[in-house]
């Protein structure tokens, strides 16, 4: 009997363990929810339909994603540049099976995902490809682990990877002080970044448990 190549997964990250995985996604639809209702929202609302004056049903235009995680590194079963050697780097092998707190501090929402912000720790952000952020153009300059985040939902046919790259462009118009309409809420302040970008910064950082692995898919 041969023993088979062992083979590079789809993709590594952290996957939110229960119950904060439900915890997450509650939280996730209590905010949708609220954003819809508010007049701030509604006022934009063209962003989302395309059409003056039609009302959007957040709910509805998004598909919610079940199992949520953080990705680390895209590898693609071995054919993303880069993914032979994050499988084979230390750190990595390390921290495989790990159990850690991510700390979610914001939410955000474009009109084709909803998606939380992580902010990794010093030992999280060793597992962070360096080119994670430097290898998207227009996000040169944020600093490293910047694109962490959990998908919570993507519009009918968006992919997943949309929500990091919707998450960096939100990040470079802050860097570049575009601060937008601001509205208290009680989980934190919420700022409009025109074309239907909202964030939520979170007054308190929801911390979730998660598992360093990978998924084969
Ligand atoms: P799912 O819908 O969340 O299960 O996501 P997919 O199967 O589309 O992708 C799995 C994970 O890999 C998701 O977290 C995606 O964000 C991420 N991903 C997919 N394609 C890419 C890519 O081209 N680059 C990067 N960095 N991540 C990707």
């Amino acid at each position: 009997l041969q023993l088979e190549e062992v083979k590079i997964p789809l993709f590594y990250g952290w996957f939110l363990m229960s119950p904060a995985n439900e915890k997450v996604k509650c939280s996730a639809i209590d905010f949708v929810k609220t954003l819809d209702t508010l007049e701030a929202f509604k006022k934009h609302s063209a962003d989302f339909t395309g059409k003056a004056e039609k009302e959007v049903d957040l709910e509805q235009h998004f598909k919610a994603k079940a199992s949520l995680h953080c990705t680390t590194k895209f590898s693609n079963y071995g054919k993303a540049e880069g993914a032979k050697e994050y499988a084979q780097n230390l750190v990595v092998k390390d921290h495989f099976g790990s159990v850690s707190e991510l700390s979610l501090i914001a939410f955000f929402v474009t009109p084709r995902t909803v998606g939380a912000r992580v902010s990794l720790t010093k030992e999280q952000l060793q597992l962070w490809p360096v080119d994670a952020e430097s290898s998207v153009p227009g996000a040169t300059g944020l600093p490293h682990g910047s694109r962490a985040h959990v998908t919570l939902a993507c519009a009918a046919g968006v992919e997943a990877v949309q929500t990091g790259l919707d998450l960096l462009d939100i990040l470079a118009l802050q860097k570049d002080g575009q601060q937008g309409e601001l509205v208290e809420m009680e989980l934190g302040s919420l700022s409009y970044y025109g074309e239907g970008r909202w964030m939520l910064a979170l007054r308190e950082p929801i911390c979730a448990s998660a598992c360093f692995s990978s998924s084969y898919k």
